[in-house]
C-alpha cells in the first residue's frame, strides 16, 4: 500500500547542501536532480579535478540504518554487474558529523528520458534502440537477482554523444525495494510532503501489494515503450486509488497506429508491448533477453520482425481476467474508494501457456560478461558477432556454436553454446595481470581515480 509521507522535521538533521559547499573531498558545483531518495549534485574532486555525480540521501532516510545498509548492499551488487548501460557507482560514504550518506557516481552528460519525451517525439528506431538497451541492462541485473522495481523515464538517462541522445544508462536501482522494506512504499517529496510522480509505471502485482520479480520490470519497460510511442503511459489517473484500480483491472488503451511524428507503429512492436503489459506476469515475455531480442529484430528488419504467437495473446487475455479477479480481492486502497466493478469471481483453473514470443526455428543466445564490452567471435568463421552484453538470434542446429571471447588485458575464453534451445552464458574474465588496488587518500575516503 502506498502512503504519502509528510516531511519528518529533525532538529539534528544536517543542513541541506548548497552549491559551493564541500562534501568529503568534493566541492558541489550544481544541483542535477532530485528524486525519491535524495538530491544529486555535480561535484568536483578538489585535489584531482575529476567531476562526479554525488547522490546525497535525504536526511529522514538515513535515520533508518537498515535502509542505509541495504542501499549500500544494493549499490555493491549493481556495481558488480559492471554493465555498459548501468550507471557506475565509484564509492559510498557515511559521514557522522553532520550525519550524511552519499554515493559517488560517474557524471553523466545528457538528459533523462522524461526530459527527452517532454521535448520531442521519438522515432521508431530510437524507441527500439532505447528499449533494447534498457532490456539488456535489466537482463544483467536480473541475473544477479536484482529487480529494479522503479523503472520509469525519470530513471533512464540518455547520454549525449555526437548530437544524438540514444545511448542509455539506467539509474536508481533497488530504491523502491529499499523503501518498501522500511515500511510502506513511500513516494514523497521531503520538502512539501506531496507525491513526487504517480506510480504510473507500476505493474498490477505491485499495485496490488503482491510479490514482485523480474517480470515486474518487464511490465514497467512495457509502459515506457508505450509512452515513447504514444506520448503518455497507458494509465494516468491522478488519484492513486483509481490509478491502481485501472492498472489492475483495465486493459491498456490501444496504441495509436502512428507515432506523434507520423511513423506507423509496427505491429510486432504493438504486440510486444501488449505482451509486456499482460496483467498476469506469466503472460509477459519470459525474460528481458527475449524483449531485447525482439527489439533487435524490429531494429534490423522492421517489417519482418517476429510476432508473438496466438498463445501469447491468449495468455495475455487470460492474464487480464485472472489478475482482475485476484487484484480485486488483494487490493484494498484505504484512502480512496474503489471504483472497479464488483466481480463475482468463479475460480477458473489457472492454465497459462508459457509465452513463445520468438519463432521456434530460432534460438536466443545471451552472453553477459564481467567486465562488459568483450568481443565475441565465431570460431567457425572468425567473424566478430558482437560485443557483450550480447543477445544473438541463431537458427536452431544440432551442432553447437563455438565462440571465443576476447578483451585486451584479460585471458581469452572459448565456449560452446548449444543451438537446440535458448541459452545464457555468464562469464567472469580473469585479468592477465592483477588489477591495481584503489589507493586510500589521507582523509580516509577511498579514492577511485
Ligand atoms: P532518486 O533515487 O532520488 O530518484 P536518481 O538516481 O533517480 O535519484 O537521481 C535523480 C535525478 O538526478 C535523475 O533523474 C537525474 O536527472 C539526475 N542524476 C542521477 N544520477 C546522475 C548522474 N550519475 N549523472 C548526472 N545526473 C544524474
Ligand atoms: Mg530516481
Amino acid at each position: 500500500m502506498l502512503t504519502v509521507v509528510p516531511p519528518a522535521p529533525d532538529p539534528d538533521a544536517a543542513p541541506v547542501l548548497q552549491v559551493g559547499d564541500s562534501l568529503g573531498p568534493y566541492v558541489l558545483e550544481q544541483l542535477l536532480g532530485e528524486g525519491t531518495m535524495g538530491r544529486v549534485y555535480q561535484g568536483r574532486h578538489q585535489r584531482l579535478g575529476r567531476q562526479v555525480a554525488l547522490k546525497v540521501l535525504h536526511g529522514h532516510l538515513i535515520q533508518d540504518k537498515s535502509l542505509v545498509a541495504r542501499f549500500l548492499q544494493e549499490a555493491r551488487l549493481v556495481n558488480q554487474i559492471n554493465h555498459a548501460h548501468i550507471v557506475e557507482v565509484h564509492d559510498f560514504v557515511e559521514e557522522l558529523f553532520p550525519e550524511r550518506v552519499y554515493g559517488v557516481m560517474e557524471l553523466l552528460r545528457g538528459k533523462t528520458l522524461a526530459a527527452q519525451l517532454a521535448e520531442r517525439a521519438l522515432t521508431i528506431a530510437e524507441v527500439c534502440s532505447i528499449g533494447k538497451q534498457i532490456a539488456e541492462a535489466l537482463h544483467a541485473a536480473h541475473r544477479v537477482d536484482v529487480v529494479h522495481r522503479d523503472l520509469k523515464p525519470d530513471n533512464i538517462f540518455l547520454l549525449s554523444r555526437e548530437g544524438r541522445e540514444d545511448s542509455v544508462k539506467v539509474l536508481d536501482f533497488g530504491v523502491a525495494k529499499l523503501l518498501q522494506t522500511s515500511g510502506d512504499l513511500r513516494v514523497a517529496d521531503t520538502q512539501s510532503g506531496t507525491m513526487v510522480g504517480t506510480p504510473r509505471y507500476m505493474a498490477p502485482e505491485q499495485a496490488a501489494g503482491l510479490e514482485v520479480d523480474a517480470r515486474t520490470d518487464i511490465y514497467a519497460l512495457g509502459t515506457i515503450l508505450y509512452e515513447m510511442l504514444a506520448g503518455n503511459p497507458p494509465f494516468e489517473s491522478m488519484v492513486f486509488g483509481q490509478l491502481a484500480a485501472d492498472i489492475i483491472t483495465q486493459p491498456p488503451p490501444p496504441l495509436p497506429r502512428h507515432t506523434q511524428a507520423g511513423e506507423p507503429v509496427p505491429k510486432s512492436i504493438q504486440e510486444l508491448i501488449s505482451s509486456c503489459l499482460s496483467k498476469r506476469a506469466e503472460g509477459r515475455p519470459p525474460s528481458m533477453a527475449a524483449v531485447s531480442a525482439w527489439l533487435e529484430r524490429a531494429l534490423q528488419a522492421p517489417e519482418k520482425s517476429a510476432s508473438p504467437s496466438k498463445a501469447v495473446r491468449a495468455a495475455a487475455a487470460a492474464g487480464v481476467l485472472l489478475l482482475s479477479i485476484a487484484g480485486y480481492f488483494a487490493f484494498r486502497p484505504a484512502p480512496v474508494p474503489m471504483v472497479a466493478p464488483v466481480v463475482q469471481a468463479p475460480t477458473p483453473p489457472v492454465v497459462i501457456t508459457p509465452p513463445a514470443p520468438l519463432a521456434p526455428a530460432e534460438v536466443t543466445l545471451s552472453i553477459v560478461t564481467t567486465p562488459a564490452k568483450v568481443n565475441v567471435i565465431r570460431l567457425d568463421t572468425g567473424a566478430v558477432v558482437g560485443i557483450t552484453p550480447l543477445t544473438l538470434r541463431q537458427p536452431k542446429a544440432e551442432q553447437p556454436l563455438r565462440l571465443r571471447l576476447e578483451l585486451g588485458g584479460y585471458q581469452p575464453v572459448e565456449r560452446e553454446m548449444s543451438l537446440q534451445t535458448d541459452q545464457s552464458l555468464e562469464l567472469l574474465l580473469q585479468p592477465v595481470a592483477p588489477k591495481q588496488k584503489p589507493r586510500v587518500v589521507k582523509d580516509g575516503v577511498l579514492d577511485p581515480f
